[in-house]
């Protein structure tokens, strides 16, 4: 799609700052690795939250070599996961709306405060048909609590669009996506979906949806 390449370098190129790309191993995050890999100039980073998949450790190697990038990580506190896991254990997350924003909070949250500082631009693969949290998503924000521009490349796509994108460009998707699985996130608060079910619904699942952010886009 060289409209979006278009549209969102017209932009990027405009921008005096660093730039951030928070890449999370969903298959919206390895559309942008494509669309951006012509684009020097951007810092991309994942959030290593110590919960993940084993399996994506390995597809972050994949598609590091894939594209020939670095993805930088960003970790939460050590004093700060030992007191929650004291706290939560494996799966306390799952007990209450607020022990699931504190785990998230501590390692999603905090650690994108330190990818975001000094940014002046972060590049998401937020897309606003996903949930109806982000039903009113646009290409270009503000983001108040981070003070700089969120850029949504591909806030407009469908995922027929998205996943046609991926395969007439040969990219490679997270193996789970193979099991079912629609999006990528924790172990512990992440699982696959049945056909036809929101994509969104295999993340917090035991939560209503109007609750399914994990702190990192909500606007502050
Ligand atoms: S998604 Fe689950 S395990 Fe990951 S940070 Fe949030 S609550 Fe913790």
């Amino acid at each position: 799609m060289l409209y979006e390449r278009d549209r969102l370098y017209d932009i990027l190129n405009e921008i005096k700052g660093a730039i951030g790309f928070s890449c999370s191993y969903q298959a919206e995050d390895i559309a942008l690795l494509h669309l951006l890999k012509d684009h020097d100039n951007i810092e991309i980073f994942t959030l290593e939250t110590l919960k993940h998949f084993h399996q994506s450790e390995t597809f972050h190697n994949e598609i590091e070599r894939f594209f020939n990038v670095k993805i930088i990580k960003y970790y939460p506190d050590q004093s700060e996961v030992k007191e929650l896991e004291t706290e939560l254990g494996d799966y306390g997350m799952r007990e209450s709306l607020e022990k699931r924003r504190l785990c998230c909070d501590i390692r999603k949250v905090r650690p994108l405060e330190r990818a975001l500082k000094n940014k002046s631009a972060w590049i998401t693969g937020l897309r606003a048909a996903q949930s109806i949290t982000r039903a009113n998503l646009q290409l270009v924000e503000y983001d108040e609590k981070y003070r700089l521009l969120k850029i949504n490349p591909i806030f407009d796509w469908s995922e027929k669009e998205l996943y046609d994108y991926i395969a007439q460009n040969d990219l490679p998707l997270h193996p789970l996506y193979a099991e079912g699985f629609k999006s990528i996130g924790c172990e512990p608060c992440t699982r696959a979906v049945a056909e036809g079910e929101d994509i969104r619904s295999g993340r917090w699942w035991w939560e209503n949806p109007e609750h399914k952010e994990c702190g990192l886009h909500i606007k502050g």
